[in-house]
């Protein structure tokens, strides 16, 4: 293996090993040399990647989908365009490249370490994130407002990159995505750790309000035990509830909860669901699973769907999937969103993503397809 290739897997790692940087195996990294590109793999987690869980596709190959005129029809598009992906992929195996492989392939630098920090996320999702990137970074970075994923993305910043390349003579090595995170791309490794580190810094420097502590401990629940009796839906799921003083600042009042109430990323959506079912304070424990009960099916008969995330008013966040692994994942997912809500208050108060933009994460075969991964 190359030398390259070897740093590529570190990179790889020490980011994905940190959750500051990388929150329920997201993120994707690159490197490409003259002919070659190798990008993780769909669904392979960062923290213990190897040389397996890369793709390696061929660059000419893959600059068709920068010059190929797709179906208009979002399905259709996303299925050519998957099927010229295919075609370029030069490695054995059976690994699907990252859905963002064209976009790590127009970023002229060797390595591509894409992440969704979450300082970095606090901006992205905020009011005034736009404004805060480009007070602190001027033209060192790129702004790319929330833009559906996939192709239509990939088009988008090719545009936006060939825009600032003309107006500053040089290409973006750093390029934030609203509702995303932030792509960070150099020639060598050190300045990647470089540029990371700038980014930290130059938004910690602006955060005043500094999040509660976030160590959670369980908290216990009739909910909890009785989860199967609350909905005809739950016969094999699984259950667990968790506090910090973080959750209790979203968790004591409705108002409060509706700072955290709905998605701020697509990756929210693929482990959390877009909605989060609030539970009100009952007089007594029976009482609370009777309007549980209530509330599950008003929730169900709204969404269609089983909430993963319930917030219980003044006890606590209580993550239900099918599996432990998986109910794991919904915690730590659904703890970044309250830490994200918080800390946007620094930066204008938390954005989160429309309806519209909710429902093509929904209907999105990709996101289906790392959905099953996750929980494989
Ligand atoms: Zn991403």
């Amino acid at each position: 293996m190359s030398q390259n290739l070897t740093k590529l897997i570190e990179v790889s790692r020490h980011y994905g090993k940190d959750k500051t940087f990388v929150i329920a195996g997201g993120g994707n990294t690159s490197f490409k040399d003259e002919n070659h590109i190798w990008i993780k793999a769909s669904g392979v987690s960062l923290e213990t990647i190897d040389m397996d869980g890369f793709v390696c596709l061929s660059r000419s190959n893959l600059k068709v989908v920068s010059t190929k005129t797709y179906s208009q029809e979002s399905s259709k598009r996303e299925a050519e365009v998957k099927a010229d992906l295919a075609f370029a992929i030069v490695s054995e195996g059976n690994n699907r490249p990252s859905v963002e492989t064209s976009l790590h392939e127009i970023i002229d630098f060797k390595y591509v370490v894409h992440t969704h920090p979450t300082l970095v996320n606090a901006v992205m999702c905020s009011n005034n994130g736009e404004r805060v990137c480009s007070e602190l970074f001027g033209d060192q970075s790129l702004f790319i407002p929330y833009t559906d994923p996939g192709y239509i993305l990939f088009k988008k910043v090719e545009h936006e990159i060939k825009l600032f390349t003309t107006k500053f003579g040089k290409a973006p090595q750093i390029i934030f995505l609203e509702n995303h995170g932030v792509f960070v791309a150099a020639d060598n490794i050190s300045e990647i750790h470089s540029l990371y580190a700038s980014i930290i810094e130059k938004i910690s420097s602006k955060t005043k309000f500094i999040l509660p502590a976030d160590d959670t401990k369980p908290f216990s629940s009739l909910i909890i035990d009785k989860i199967q009796e609350l909905h005809p839906g739950f016969e094999t799921f699984t259950a667990s509830g968790v506090e910090s003083p973080l959750i209790h600042h979203f968790a004591k009042d409705y108002n409060s909860f509706l700072k955290a109430n709905t998605a701020f990323t697509p990756d929210d959506i693929v482990y959390c669901k877009a909605h989060y079912l609030y539970l009100p304070a009952c007089s007594g424990e029976n009482e609370q699973i009777e309007s549980a009960v209530i509330s599950f099916a008003d929730f169900f008969s709204k969404y269609s769907y089983i909430p993963k995330v319930l917030v219980v008013e003044g006890k606590g966040v209580i993550a239900v999937e099918d599996s432990i692994k998986a109910v794991l994942n919904v915690l730590e997912v659904y703890m970044n969103i309250l830490k994200i809500s918080f800390l946007s208050e620094n930066f204008g108060g938390p954005k989160f993503m429309t309806n519209a933009q909710i429902e093509f994460i929904d209907n999105w075969e990709v996101e289906n397809y790392r959905r099953k991964m996750a929980k494989s």
